[in-house]
């Protein structure tokens, strides 16, 4: 195996890249994080955190900048690129950024989060950056004076509308629902239907933004009556939901129909040593504290893998002599009693077996490359390979016989 390659990549520097990196480095494996932007993820740019344990009241920036830090003392390398196509199936994975830089690894955490949802209406690919914005916290301060736009009404719309509004003189926030109706939580609509700087237009859409070079104003639809209407404007931030940054997995591992990466609870993906952590899976609470918390699972769930292989090389693989591989759960106390007996046949045979008893609730790979599904199997291996099957209820004499038949034709 090439020196370069790493024992894990992980795809996003966000909060659940970095703490994967953290967990990752403090178990001695090799770690490299991989991260087009900027590093701490969406949470870099939220301007105050108040629910992450042990920080009363800190800002997103902070609190990635030390998560990173602690990540790199611990020993995880963190570089800038965007990767754009991967390659999982095999056992060392290929990483390539769109620099074309290549790395490998031999197992991949997927950490890249999220994006906000484009509208996809006219006016709006062509003005980003030029009006069209979709981050409060990086582009509020360029619209000091001006008249803005906010389309959604969910948390984040309103909160933001309310920033923005520090800034803006007036702030129209489109709303689809009835007058009155907003998707954010009661404390901060009450806040907002009270701001002197924010009005609503109700049961509304936005068709179009207009403008050459820069935003000069919106078109709205009235979803109602269908009626049309302009509404002069600098800026239109869009805040009309999120969707999983996994484009460039497709065909790679399993995604869900609206593009989330499926784990199991494990936060295993699809393909053998491709796990996945953060708001890019599907999840009940998308926070810095659930992030974090995939992050951490994810490595261990890595590292158990990484060693699991490790184990079926050297025990199993390229094991000297033919191996008796015993699979018991200590859920399901007759395995154990079946595969101890078989245990103790092989002990009373000249040293020509390794006997490797295998719990399944522990070494999940060797039970699945096995195929085993019922409790307890006995195989009789070469090289690897299958070369019998122990029927653990046959008498001790006929089981001694087979194993020295084996050995015989050998
Ligand atoms: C406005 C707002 C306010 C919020 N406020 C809070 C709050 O107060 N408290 C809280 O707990 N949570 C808050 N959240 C949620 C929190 O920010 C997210 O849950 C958290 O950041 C998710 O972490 P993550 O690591 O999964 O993803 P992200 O933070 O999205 O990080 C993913 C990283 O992957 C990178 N990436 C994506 N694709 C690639 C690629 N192809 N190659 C390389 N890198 C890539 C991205 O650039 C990004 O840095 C807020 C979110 C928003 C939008």
């Amino acid at each position: 195996m090439s020196n370069t390659t790493h024992d894990i990549i992980i795809i996003g520097a966000g909060p659940a890249g970095l703490a994967a990196g953290i967990y990752g480095a403090r178990a001695k494996l090799r770690t490299l994080i991989i991260e087009k932007g900027a590093i701490g993820g969406m949470a870099s740019n939220t301007r105050e955190i108040v629910n992450y344990p042990g920080f009363k009241q800190t800002s997103g920036t902070a609190l990635t900048k030390e998560m990173a830090e602690h990540a790199k003392e611990m020993g995880t390398e963190i570089i800038k690129g965007e990767v754009k196509t991967v390659d999982l199936s095999g056992e060392i994975k290929r990483v390539v950024t769109r620099k074309k830089q290549e790395f490998t690894a031999r197992a991949v955490i997927l950490a890249t989060g999220t994006l906000p949802r484009v509208l996809g209406i006219p006016g709006e690919k062509e003005l980003r950056g030029n009006g069209v914005a979709y981050c409060a916290t990086c582009d509020a301060e360029f619209f000091e004076g001006q008249h803005v736009v906010v389309v959604g009404s969910g948390d984040q719309a309103i909160e933001e509308g309310m920033f923005i509004a520090k800034f803006a003189n007036q702030v129209t926030v489109i709303v689809l629902h009835d007058e009155g109706k907003l998707d954010c939580n009661r404390l901060s609509a009450e806040k907002a239907l009270h701001h002197p700087k924010l009005k609503f237009v109700w049961n509304s859409t936005l068709t179009a933004v207009q403008g050459d070079e820069e935003v000069t104003g919106v078109q709205v639809k009235n979803i109602k009556t269908g009626e049309m209407s302009e509404i002069p404007c600098q800026g239109v931030f869009f805040f009309v939901g999120m969707i999983p940054a996994t484009h460039f997995l497709k065909g790679q591992v399993e995604l869900d129909d609206r593009g989330y990466v499926m784990v199991n609870d494990l936060l295993e993906t699809s393909v053998e040593g491709v796990f996945a952590a953060g708001d890019l899976r599907p999840k009940y609470l998308r926070q810095v504290v659930t992030a974090t918390a995939d992050g951490a699972a994810a490595v261990v769930a890595a590292e158990r893998y990484l060693q699991e292989k490790e184990n079926l090389r050297t025990t199993v693989l390229e094991a000297e002599k033919p191996v008796i591989l015993a699979f018991w759960s200590p859920e399901d106390q007759a395995s154990l009693q079946a595969v101890s007996r078989v245990e103790k046949v092989v002990s009373e045979l000249p040293n020509e077996y390794l006997f490797v008893k295998t719990d399944v609730t522990r070494q999940r790979m060797l039970a699945k490359k096995y195929q085993v599904t019922t409790l307890p199997r006995v195989f009789v291996l070469n090289k690897g390979e299958v070369v019998q099957t122990i029927d653990t209820d046959a008498e001790v004499d006929d089981i001694k016989e087979i194993l020295k038949a084996l050995i015989q034709q050998a």
